[in-house]
């Protein structure tokens, strides 16, 4: 009786519900199920992020609405942070804004800047959001293909003109999900050159920012000379800190971007519990040990799989960020993830989920502990 609008039936079902199915039906049997799928960190919140939580939840001050754009304080807190790690400038009044989780800002900045029929360049494979974001507004995604000959960088250079003159943004996402890449400093500059000749908005997602392996450290955007011309950067707690569940991320960069985005927000959500804000703003000031003690456990962890997939024959490169292993299988992704699923109990992600350049892929998340991952290896190794 309530048919969905034609927008929501251009989505696709969202990908890692189909997985979650699939997988409850083998607990559900029985089956010990090692489970390397949802990039969702199994590492706790550091203490002192939950403690400040703790602290200030009581106060009543704090369970008021918050404002739209963040509380001031944890806007300096981000613009320290930047300062800090990346060497960039910004100022908390005009160029930071909260978000409740990253996914949040990417899944409104269409709304606020594309019109019916305008172009957004969409990564594939990658992460579905700006996709489906895209499809909501009423644009067009145009998808570019991540290829592994071009180490999974976009060929801005080959896009039609006709689309380039039609496009509102430019989705990129580095380190990379799915496929682990990071991004060369030639490629970030031709990128903002592009989106600076063009006048596209370049929405950079660098949730994987802090998630740089064996002391690799993945730049932000914002690094860039005149990258704040078009460059709006979204970035997240959830990752760095362990927090995918708190919802907490902001966005930075060029102010009338942020502008536009937070008008779409004043009229959707009222802004991140001020609780939160304040347990972000201790993570953000806090001892960036817990960031690399975090890493240290991922490289170590990505060893283990990355090592093992290669004595098996897989082909299969070491990432140098994020806690992804993106394997090629050399054959149908869901068929692959369904034989292992069914004959060792791994869950991992078919490539095809994140775009039909994900065909013959595998993504293997690094969210189990080491352990785990080499009884993952153990169990694989009978397989193949
Ligand atoms: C995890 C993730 C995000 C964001 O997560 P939030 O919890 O909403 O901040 C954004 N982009 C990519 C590619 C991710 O993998």
């Amino acid at each position: 009786m309530f048919e969905v609008s034609d927008r929501m039936k251009k989505i696709p079902p969202y990908l890692f519900a189909e997985i979650d199915a699939m997988k409850k039906k083998k607990i559900s049997e029985g089956v010990k199920i090692i489970d390397l799928g949802i990039g969702d960190p199994d590492l706790p919140t550091p203490k002192h992020i939950v403690s400040a939580l703790q602290k200030t939840v009581e106060k009543v001050e704090r369970q008021k609405y918050p404002s739209y754009e963040g509380m001031l304080e944890f806007r300096e807190s981000v613009a320290e942070f930047y300062k800090r790690r990346k060497g960039v400038k910004l100022d908390p009044q005009r160029e930071i804004i909260a978000l409740i989780g990253s996914k949040e800002g990417i899944a409104h900045l269409p709304l606020a800047f594309v019109n019916e029929g305008d172009f957004v360049l969409v990564p594939d494979p990658g992460y579905p959001v700006y996709y489906a974001s895209t499809v909501m507004a009423g644009g067009k995604p145009f998808y570019l293909p991540l290829k592994a000959e071009n180490d999974f960088l976009p060929e801005l250079e080959s896009l039609p003109e006709e689309v380039i003159r039609k496009t509102k943004i430019l989705f990129l996402n580095y380190p990379n999900n799915p496929t682990s890449a990071v991004a060369n400093d030639e490629f970030i500059r031709s990128a903002i050159d592009f989106c600076i000749d063009n006048k596209i908005i370049l929405a950079h997602d660098y949730a994987y920012g802090e998630i740089g392996l064996d002391g690799y450290r993945p730049k932000s955007f914002l690094e860039f000379k005149n990258a704040l011309e078009v460059t709006i950067e979204f970035n997240s707690l959830s990752k760095t800190y362990n927090m995918t569940g708190w919802r907490i991320g902001f966005a930075c960069g060029n102010e009338e971007i942020l502008k536009g985005l937070l008008k779409v927000k004043t009229n959707v959500d009222s802004g991140v519990f001020e609780a939160v804000q304040e347990a972000g703003i201790t993570a953000l000031r806090g001892d960036d040990k817990v960031i690399e003690e975090n890493c240290k456990i991922y490289t170590e962890r990505r060893d283990v799989l990355v090592n093992g997939l290669k004595n098996l024959g897989f082909e299969v490169k070491k990432p140098k960020a994020t806690f992804y292993v993106w394997c090629r299988v050399g054959e149908s992704s869901i068929e692959f993830v369904k034989r292992i699923l069914d004959l060792a109990g791994i869950v991992a992600t078919p490539g095809i989920g994140f775009g039909a350049n994900g065909e013959g892929y595998v993504r293997f998340a690094l969210t189990r502990s080491k352990e785990t991952i080499m009884e993952a290896v153990k169990r694989l190794e009978k397989l193949f």
